[in-house]
């Protein structure tokens, strides 16, 4: 596709129609095991949604479940109005991608991108057009002819791409495409995933266990623990407002401190905090200490900010920032990341030396002590 096509793409936006899925009271056992225990999720019309969650807590049976590879116990699946539970895979109309790719090593990239419209027999004309934009797409225009084993990983992460876009297929299902991938590649590779989905506005549900890689990427993320989802929502609201101390440790680095709420207020140590809401009452907390969201402050009190004070246990330099680990009067740890400004590393408190830091009120999350 020329230029000027590709443009045009861009310009005119969505090239496929999309569906909303809903899932309703999806349960899986293997044997005793309940791989998914009575999961509800509604994901909109072209909307990106991505399933994070620690190894084996039920993100590909889920995916499995929407693409109709596995059979779950009860629940219901609709994609649109329809319902899709009881439907064979190739029934279902949507994309896959997964780890490995399973591109057909013998065939060109022409060849695996043209399978998908062989087995719907759409006619050759058609489906050489069709071929030769989704190559276009995937900015892999000049491959075509190539042999698989003769491409680089990224490049058959994007033909495995095309080939799953390639019958325009109204959802899209992708599970750690890019996780054969170096970090660079893989940044690259998300931020193009996320433009074609911009422009082609399929429904996606998409699997990762990389945090960042669900905060770059997503509208909404679905946090999944033990076959539960545990919070959905919004990268930002996720990262910034986690609910649990199990999503405030899996997305992002914190510290936890402990936190006693009385007549209202609620203590670390003898400070009484500032916080955004009212906490809830009567209750045993942690405060989630975030190690970007703390500023090192000077003698005297921070007026409107938290004040957390303590001794410089070591510097751990990193490149763009370093780690402070700073051990406060009880004995706990915490951590905070600076950059690596002059201004920044000139002024920062050695090993052993005394340091205060200071937290905004609207960064200081409180989660329960006694629940997740
Ligand atoms: P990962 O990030 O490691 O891929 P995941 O979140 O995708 O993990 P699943 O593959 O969905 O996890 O597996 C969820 C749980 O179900 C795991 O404990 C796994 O061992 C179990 N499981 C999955 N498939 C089967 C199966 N066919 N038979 C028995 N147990 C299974």
């Amino acid at each position: 596709m020329a230029d000027e096509d590709r443009k045009a793409v861009a310009a005119g936006g969505r090239t496929t129609a999309s569906l909303p899925i809903t899932i309703a009271g999806i349960t899986k056992s293997y044997g005793t095991f309940r791989a998914l225990d009575d999961i509800s999720l509604d994901v909109a019309s072209g909307e990106f949604l991505t399933l994070l969650g620690p190894s084996g807590s039920g993100k590909t049976t889920l995916l499995m479940v929407l693409a109709g590879f596995v059979r779950p116990d009860c629940g219901s699946v609709r994609f649109g109005d329809d319902e899709m539970v009881l439907s064979p895979p190739h029934k279902r109309g949507v994309g896959m991608v997964f780890q490995n790719y399973a591109l057909f090593p013998h065939m060109t990239v022409a060849g695996n991108i043209a399978y998908p419209l062989k087995l719907r027999k759409v006619g050759r004309a058609e489906s050489e057009d069709r071929v030769r934009r989704a190559l276009d797409l995937v900015q892999l225009s000049e491959l075509g002819e190539r042999r698989i084993n003769q491409l680089s990983g990224g490049q058959m992460q994007r033909v495995a791409l095309a080939r799953a876009i390639v019958f325009e297929p109204r959802i899209l299902l992708m599970d750690e495409p890019l996780s054969a991938l170096d970090k660079k590649l893989r940044e690259q590779m998300q931020i193009e995933l996320r433009h074609l989905h911009e422009r082609l506005g399929m429904t996606t549900v998409y699997v990762t266990h990389d945090q960042r890689e669900a905060l770059t990427m997503s509208d909404r993320i679905a946090v999944i623990s033990d076959g539960r989802f545990v919070q959905i929502d919004r990268p930002r609201e996720l990262y910034e407002r986690p609910r649990t101390r199990f999503v405030a440790d899996f997305i992002g680095e914190s510290s936890f401190l402990p936190v006693d709420v009385a007549n209202g207020v609620a203590m670390l140590g003898d400070r009484k905090l500032l916080l955004p809401a009212p906490p809830a009452p009567d209750s045993r907390q942690y405060l989630v200490v975030r190690p970007e969201k703390l500023d090192i402050v000077g003698e005297g009190d921070p007026s409107g900010l938290n004040l957390i004070e303590g001794k410089v246990k070591e510097h751990v330099y990193q490149g763009e920032s370093f780690l402070l680990y700073v051990t406060l009067a009880d004995g706990v740890e915490i951590v905070m990341r600076q950059p690596t400004r002059r201004e920044v590393l000139a002024t920062v408190p050695g090993p052993g030396e005394p340091i205060r830091l200071a937290i905004h009120p609207e960064d200081t999350i409180l989660v329960m002590r006694d629940a997740g």
